[in-house]
């Protein structure tokens, strides 16, 4: 009873703490050595592979008692060779692999954690990686960083960081794979520590800690994409969402989904009450919000700090007519943006008014707020076009509108894109963008303001501009 009341409140904090936690994993443990091969003698007569399988067994019951599915590559003290290990990782179609082993150091002073990983960076020509695992490797990095970090927090070892290393069974795989290497039986500490029941259960609830902070890939189409890696961190921030297991990097992002992003990072649809997240829901659409993660208390605050628009729903006609909106617009983008957009509806637009945009789209929600506050403006056909791809410009401008509160400005030494000259209505913008190292150009002389702004190229501004 009172075990399940702990596991109850536990559950809770979890959900709190990751909102992934929802997601089940798949996960194989690897205990290193086994049978004839003990590995590792310890100063205290431990032998690795029984250190290395006590642990993986443990893992393994942490993680199936939060809900997870775990195989093992051995349960018992037999012999398998690190071919073998792999082969049958291949075969789980699981989300991830981790082996666990203990170290050994012929200076027994040295002692603590680390983590390995195959970075493909760092290739090594006697020992090349498998085709799949050079392009694992942001997402083996990612899962290395979360396991040592809670391993060195829960069992309050030396932090020897992580390591790249073309080791078999973390190269030779197709999934994100990292090896553990808990502590050293070679030094007196660590050792007496993997001596103790309670120091490796602390071992293992660290490394399933670490675990379930992974974020399964779903991007399989993005996996080698120059941009993986703010890819990767937005979604692990819940900012961005695949469908399919696709995140098609190098589409043309819309004019709904930026805007969508955009209302992700900067709130300004304030009233996001749950129903109207429902509504804005799109199943079809990559960028479209999960209904089912629920916000965090984290989230909670963050919205209420970061917040831009910063009123509720009395406020905005009082906002739309005396704030960024004209400004904004007197200053930038009446001379241009008219010959696109039309410039007298800058005064409140009923978004019912565009004949393309329903109430039912995804993100009708989104894109009435972004013309009430005055952040994008229809065209003279009374359309807003939705679905149709935004240009790298427009992106600058509309960014700007909505983040740039203080109203900085770019200095006149920016200004050297070929094919931006200066009195452009989306010049300010984007030499502003690229003196913050947020939108760079598309060559070291130009910028390309009329083509289309790209899914892959939106995740990596906006993670320059978070993290
Ligand atoms: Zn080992």
């Amino acid at each position: 009873m009172e075990k399940c009341k702990h596991t109850i409140i536990f559950l809770m904090i979890l959900f709190v703490v990751f909102p992934n936690y929802a997601q089940a994993l798949k996960v194989v443990i690897d205990a290193g050595h086994g049978g004839k091969d003990p590995g590792a003698l310890g100063v205290n007569g431990l032998k690795e592979k029984d250190v290395n399988l006590d642990i993986s067994l443990k893992v393994r019951n942490i993680l199936e008692e939060r809900g997870h599915e775990v195989i093992l590559t051995r349960e018992s003290d037999i012999y398998i060779s690190l071919q073998d290990r792999v082969k049958f990782t291949n075969q789980q179609n699981a989300d991830l692999f981790v082996s666990i082993h203990a170290n050994a150091h012929h200076d027994p002073s040295v002692k603590g954690s680390l983590v390995i990983y195959y970075n493909n960076q760092y290739p090594d020509e006697d020992y090349p990686a498998s085709k799949a695992m050079s392009t694992l490797t942001p997402y083996s990095r990612t899962l290395a960083q979360s396991v040592l970090n809670e391993l060195i927090g829960e069992a309050g070892t030396k932090d020897l960081g992580l390591m790249s290393k073309a080791v078999y069974v973390a190269r030779m795989g197709s999934i994100p794979s990292i090896l553990v290497e808990t502590a050293f039986l070679s030094n007196e500490e660590d050792a007496a520590k993997l001596f103790e029941e309670s120091e490796r259960q602390k071992m293992a609830i660290g490394i399933a800690n670490g675990v379930e902070t992974f974020v399964p890939i779903t991007f399989w189409d993005a996996l080698d994409h120059w941009a993986i890696t703010s890819i990767i961190r937005l979604q692990d921030n819940d900012l961005i969402y695949g469908y399919n297991n696709s995140y098609e990097p190098n589409r043309s992002l819309t004019r709904a989904e930026f805007l969508a992003m955009m209302d992700r990072i900067f709130y300004f649809t304030s009233d996001k009450s749950p129903e109207n997240e429902q509504e804005t829901h799109e199943p079809l659409d990559n960028l479209s919000d999960d209904q089912n993660t629920p916000i965090s208390e984290e989230e909670t605050e963050s919205t209420q700090e970061n917040d831009l628009s910063d009123q509720d729903n009395r406020n905005h006609e009082q906002n739309n007519s005396n704030t960024d909106l004209n400004e904004t617009n007197e200053k930038e983008s009446t001379s241009v943006l008219s010959s696109k957009f039309d410039s007298n509806k800058q005064t409140k637009i009923e978004t019912n008014d565009f004949k393309d945009l329903s109430t039912d789209h995804w993100a009708f929600e989104i894109i009435q707020e972004a013309v009430n506050k005055g952040y994008i403006l229809g065209y003279p056909d009374e359309t807003i076009r939705p679905n149709e791809p935004i240009s790298r410009a427009e992106v600058s401008v509309i960014f700007n509108r909505i983040w740039n509160e203080n109203e900085m400005t770019a200095t006149e030494e920016t200004f050297s894109y070929e094919d931006v000259s200066e009195e452009k209505w989306y010049a300010e913008s984007i030499y502003l963008l690229k003196e913050l190292s947020l939108l760079n150009g598309i060559t070291e002389s130009t910028f390309g303001p009329e083509r289309n702004m790209t899914r892959a190229e939106l995740a990596v501004m906006v993670d320059r501009f978070l993290y």
